[in-house]
């Protein structure tokens, strides 16, 4: 084993491992070669412990993702009976497993109407890598080929694939990587706090970024437009809440001018926002959604297309005259993962997920509010169980906490015990589906104390 010469030597000897030979996303690499990982070694309900044994609320779920919490007995002894059985078959040409076919029968009941062709893949990146081939697949046999240009939102996050950092719009997703291609539009960022101007309310907010869509439709040319993308609510962007009256405006847009609509709920499906499905909670009717993480808990990897009719049917004329549907992936439909994913549905039949994240949400939306008339914070918002508040240093003129102070106050709420996302300068959570109402206090208190640490101030 041959140990990074410059690693720490109070690095454990797992983290020495780490250090020297596993290479992170989102980190500095130099950094993380001279001062290593965190490493987690256990989780149990909402709750993270790494190797020093520290115990940490996960106000994040992992990656917004950890629906059930950490650690699973029941999950895991459907992965080890799967695993046993059969352990891997394919879904290409027609082949299938029962773990396939059952998942994907009741994600289609979990589905909103008219949604119930399911198309599985491993990841959130591969689930919009594929919807944005079905798009243009779908537009190629309508006759309508040129219609290849996509439109997303900036601050958009959507993947990290070649083409899905394209649908995304963040700069650094882009800078170093020649990247976005051709072909790929992003229109305003529906975040009302930062980005309507003086005196516009939401309503006026949402009207003037549909009229600016259009403006970019018409501009580009109608028919070349393939389809607009959009997560009901921003989570990557900043749990970034949509303005009243947006998504319908959008969609008006849309209709008008024959664009399909992809939701990405990667993050916002399985009740993050309350309803099943975000679009259920903005009045979405999307021809495709992208759905990954809460799909299984996270605890294994898949996702899945959930593909309407119009889409549908267009891709069956596609293979009427092409032959096949030539795309797929060696693990799509894999079926320990289906297996895994139809369990954890079953759980949330069960536990009535919907009615548990409504049961708690008046006290998420407490705790952000509780958090709204401090000196340092601009905005707080969120709906079902996702939210953020934005640090400022100067309420007046939104001047944003730089990273040094970011950094401070990931520092604070780690010492608290608590594991925030930040995302620029703000602080979001998205805990675990599972939350209880005593531990949403117990997240609100931690946050507030570790804010008003860095801040020096009681309130
Ligand atoms: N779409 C959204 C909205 C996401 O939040 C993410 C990941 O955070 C993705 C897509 C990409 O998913 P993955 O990391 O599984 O590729």
């Amino acid at each position: 084993l041959i140990l990074n010469p410059t690693a720490s030597p109070a690095l454990s000897p797992i983290a020495a491992m780490d250090a020297a030979h596993s290479v992170h996303p989102h980190t500095n690499l130099r950094r993380h070669l001279e001062q290593g990982p965190s490493i987690i070694t256990r989780g149990d309900g909402i709750y993270v412990e790494d190797e020093a044994g520290q115990r940490y609320l996960e106000g994040a779920a992992g990656l917004w993702c950890a629906s059930l919490g950490f650690g699973n007995a029941r999950l895991g002894a459907v992965a080890a009976k799967v695993m046993t059985e059969i352990g891997y078959y394919h879904n290409f040409r027609s082949a299938s497993t029962p773990a396939a076919a059952e998942l994907s029968a009741k994600l289609a009941s979990f589905a909103p109407p008219g949604m119930d062709k399911v198309l599985l893949q491993c990841s959130g990146s591969e689930a919009n890598d594929t919807a944005l081939k079905l798009v243009w697949y779908h537009w190629a046999g309508q006759g309508q080929p040129q219609r290849r240009k996509i439109i997303s939102r900036l601050g958009a996050y959507h993947g990290t694939g070649a083409v899905t950092a394209c649908l995304t719009a963040k700069a650094n997703f882009h800078t170093g990587f020649g990247l976005p291609f051709d072909g790929f539009l992003y229109t305003g960022m529906p975040y009302h706090y930062r980005h309507a101007h003086p005196g516009e309310d939401e309503q006026a907010f949402s009207s003037r970024l549909a009229a600016e869509l259009e403006a970019m439709i018409e501009r580009e040319g109608p028919e070349t437009i393939a389809a607009f993308w959009a997560e009901p609510v921003m989570g990557s962007g900043g749990a970034v809440v949509p303005p009243a009256g947006y998504f319908d405006k959008i969609q008006a847009v849309l209709r008008k001018y024959d664009i399909l609509l992809v939701a990405d709920e990667v993050i916002c499906g399985f009740g993050r926002t309350g309803e099943m499905w975000g679009s259920e909670t903005y009045g979405m009717t999307p021809d495709l959604i992208c759905s990954a993480k809460s799909l299984s808990a996270a605890m294994v990897p898949i996702s899945a297309v959930l593909i309407g009719e119009r889409v549908f049917n267009g891709m069956m004329a596609q293979t009427d005259r092409l032959g096949s549907f030539a795309h797929g992936y060696t693990y799509g439909g894999h079926p320990m993962a289906c297996a895994v994913a139809h369990e954890v549905l079953t759980i949330y039949e069960e536990m009535d997920l919907i009615g548990h994240v409504k049961s708690v949400e008046p006290l998420f939306l407490a705790g952000l509010a509780g958090l709204s008339d401090r000196e340092y914070v601009g905005d707080a918002s969120g709906v079902g169980l996702i939210g953020a508040v934005e640090i400022v240093t100067d309420r007046a003129t939104k001047a944003m906490a730089d990273a040094a102070l970011m950094a401070r106050i990931d520092a604070a709420t780690r010492a608290r015990g608590l594991i925030v996302r930040l995302v620029g300068n703000r602080v979001a959570l998205s805990p675990p589906q599972i939350i209880s109402a005593a531990e949403v206090q117990e997240m609100f208190e931690r946050l507030g104390l570790a804010l008003d640490e860095v801040f020096g101030a009681v309130r």
